[in-house]
């Protein structure tokens, strides 16, 4: 099976480390010009340059703009007009007991995992809709079916994405333009590092030991038992995002480990 995105532009929000990194990565060598965004300047030009050295096909851009805020997405789309694969990647997970997540917690999960790929579905879209081909894909998260107990407002974003994801796939509907959700299981990504790394100086245990430990304690149905890395979920949005991935649609497609107990 050949993957070719070569005339391809690519887009993937929240791209200058972890699992928006390595899809970048992907698509890059699978031939893609390919956008990287993160928020801060340097950081995400850096990404870039170490992108183009990395097996890159097609050229690489960078484009810094906080896609939490409508402001940021416009400024975006602004330097960007036109992409064929969008990659709604950008997301954060805080956990936080349900009795102490305020208002500004649940609004800052909404607006970074949601609300971002909303603006940036509702601005793509039309100009795939004008070449009748296009591939969105939302990065979601077992946590969108699996509600877990320590961050109910990271889960509920998620799974606001699988839904959005599922209506847009319909109102793209008889066109070239697919829409899918991905669900990743924990995923040994930059931000999975941090959220370990007092277990990991407490134990003294290499990474990788200590976020299997992590799976087996906190996501026990996982069949794996063991945390999957970046390139096990860029392996499958890059499938996706791809022309031979053209009858899926309107999926929530899981990377999850076997985490999600159900048939
Ligand atoms: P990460 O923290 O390692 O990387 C997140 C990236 O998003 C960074 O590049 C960061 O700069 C960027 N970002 C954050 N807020 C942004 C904003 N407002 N504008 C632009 N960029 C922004 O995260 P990750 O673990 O790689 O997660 C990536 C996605 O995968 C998220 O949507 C997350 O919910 C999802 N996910 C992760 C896991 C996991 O275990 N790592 C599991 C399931 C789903």
């Amino acid at each position: 099976m050949q993957i070719d995105l070569a005339g391809k532009t690519a887009l993937v929000t929240g791209s200058t480390e972890g699992i928006g990194y390595a899809i970048a990565r992907q698509l890059a060598r699978a031939g893609a010009d390919v956008v990287i965004n993160g928020r801060s300047e340097e950081k995400t030009a850096n990404a870039a340059e170490r992108l183009k050295g990395e097996g890159a096909g097609g050229t690489v851009a960078a484009v810094a703009a906080d896609v939490a805020t409508a402001e940021g997405c416009d400024a975006l789309v602004a330097k960007v007009p036109h992409v064929d694969i969008l990659v709604n990647n950008a997301g954060i997970f805080q956990p936080l007991d349900f009795f102490e997540a305020n208002d500004e917690v649940w609004d800052r999960h909404w607006q970074v995992n949601v609300m971002s790929a909303v603006r940036l579905s509702r601005a793509y879209l039309p100009g795939m809709q004008n070449v009748d081909w296009g591939r969105v894909i939302f990065i979601a998260s077992e946590s969108g079916f699996n509600i877990p107990v320590e961050m109910i407002h990271y889960g509920v974003s998620k799974t606001a994405d699988i839904a959005v994801a599922r209506g847009l796939a319909k109102r793209m509907a008889g066109t070239g333009i697919t829409v899918n959700s991905v669900l990743p299981g924990p995923t040994l990504s930059e931000g999975v590092e941090a959220m370990l790394a007092e277990e990991r100086a407490k134990t003294g245990k290499p990474i990788e030991e200590v976020a299997a430990d992590f799976v087996k304690k906190h996501r026990g149905s996982s069949i794996i038992q063991r945390a999957a890395s970046v390139e096990e979920i860029a392996n499958l949005v890059t499938y996706l995002a791809s022309p031979l991935a053209s009858a899926t649609t309107g999926a929530s497609m899981r990377v999850d480990g076997g985490l999600i107990d159900t048939l």
